[in-house]
């Protein structure tokens, strides 16, 4: 038996209740092993629904967060998926189980070294880089989906340009302190928008959201 087994089900069942019912979604965040992705005083509270330090002041998502955007996301898990802040790598993580190709984008450089780790450590492909991520990834666009997981004060025109077409784009747009999450979808040149309220990330830092405040 993995460890923390009883505790990641649990994981799973609060996150159905909460309302959460894509089995893809589900399957993936009930295999990958998140205390592998928290800092070592945090391992006995992992599979808890909360967000939790990492260092850098970032923090890993709560479970409810990675589920609820991945769900809004729509993947069936062959889809090419451009991650925007990759903290502790988890999410990426959850995408690549899905089956997804996936590339993803980290300012802070300490994080992206650790986060390489963990990719090899699950021996899956995930493109990285460090770097803002507010300007996408254009070498390797078009997307099939944009998933942000930092706060951002506006939708960075560059992420849409760069959604392929019937592709989604989900990220939480509002002040630094609390934000709607926007899902986004392109239809040709159209985009068409839906808000859902209630989350809170670390800001998205780059040219095209926050300035860095020294942070
Ligand atoms: N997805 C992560 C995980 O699974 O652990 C959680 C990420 S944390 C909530 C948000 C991350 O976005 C932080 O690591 C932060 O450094 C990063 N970030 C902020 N602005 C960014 C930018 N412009 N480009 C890339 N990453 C950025």
């Amino acid at each position: 038996m993995k460890r923390f087994e009883t505790e990641r089900a649990e994981m799973i069942e609060v996150l159905k209740q909460k309302g959460i019912w894509d089995e893809r979604v589900l399957a993936a965040m009930s295999s990958v092993e998140r205390h592998f992705f928290v800092d070592a005083p945090f391992v006995n509270r992992a599979y808890e629904d909360s967000a939790l330090p990492i260092g850098h002041e970032q923090t890993i998502s709560q479970p409810y967060t990675v589920a609820f955007m991945t769900q809004a996301l729509e993947l069936k898990g062959n889809e090419k998926v451009l991650e925007v802040g990759t903290g502790s790598g988890y999410q990426a993580v959850v995408l690549a189980t899905m089956g997804c190709r996936v590339f993803t984008i980290e300012r802070r450089l300490p994080l992206v070294a650790r986060a390489r780790k963990m990719f090899d450590h699950f021996n899956l492909h995930i493109a990285s880089k460090g770097g803002d991520g507010s300007v996408g990834w254009s070498e390797f666009a078009p997307f099939d989906a944009i998933i942000v997981t930092a706060g951002a004060p506006n939708i960075p025109q560059p992420l849409k340009e760069q959604l392929a077409d019937g592709g989604k784009l989900v990220i939480p747009v509002g002040d630094r302190d609390i934000q709607k999450l926007s899902v986004v979808r392109r239809l040709g040149s159209q985009f068409t928008q839906q808000e859902i309220s209630g989350f809170k990330f670390v800001p998205l830092v780059g040219k095209n959201a926050w300035a860095n405040e020294g942070k």
